[in-house]
């Protein structure tokens, strides 16, 4: 289980160093392909609080887990980091806030933290809004583009 004790950027600079990073993500690759499941984030880190965990009566993140990441192991939920795939499903169905705490980056470089089923729904609703915002401006012409293309609509001074 991994933890953010430095920061985010210490966190995500430690998971990046040269070959070690390749080493890991070719390990990763070979573990997950057959999942079938996609790498959408670059990098991550997850941790469960097992105080907090109601446990055995629940094992809710276990079953959600699309890679098998997760499994009840000593008693307690134990994840197998290099399965993780930072989706967030296991943050969504969790009835204890801040107990699965998740953070990760994406390609572009954006952080993202969650911790709690309304982190991962406003979080999910942000970044459709922002595709559906680039789906709409990429059907849309520009002023200047929609003059040249359609000269007769400007207005005579
Ligand atoms: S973030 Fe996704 S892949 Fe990782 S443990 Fe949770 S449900 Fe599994
Ligand atoms: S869903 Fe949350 S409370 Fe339930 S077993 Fe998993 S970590 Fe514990």
């Amino acid at each position: 289980m991994s933890q953010n004790k430095g920061g985010e950027g210490d966190v995500f600079g430690l998971l990046s160093e040269g070959s070690v990073d390749s080493e890991r993500r070719k390990n990763r690759e070979a573990l997950l392909a057959p999942t079938g499941v996609k790498e959408v984030f670059q990098e991550g880190v997850i941790s469960i609080n097992s105080y907090t965990c109601v446990g055995v009566q629940c094992k809710a993140c276990i079953k959600v887990c699309p890679t098998n990441a997760l499994y009840w192991g000593s008693g307690r939920i134990e994840i197998i980091e290099d399965l993780c795939v930072y989706c967030g499903a296991c943050v969504l169905i969790c009835q204890v806030d801040d107990c699965i705490k998740l953070e990760r980056k994406r390609d572009n470089g954006r952080i993202e933290k969650v911790s709690k089923p309304i982190d991962v729904l406003l979080l999910q609703k942000k970044v459709n809004t922002n595709k559906r915002v680039q789906r709409v401006r990429s059907v849309v012409l520009k002023p200047q583009d929609y003059y040249a293309q359609y000269p007769e609509t400007r207005q005579k001074k």
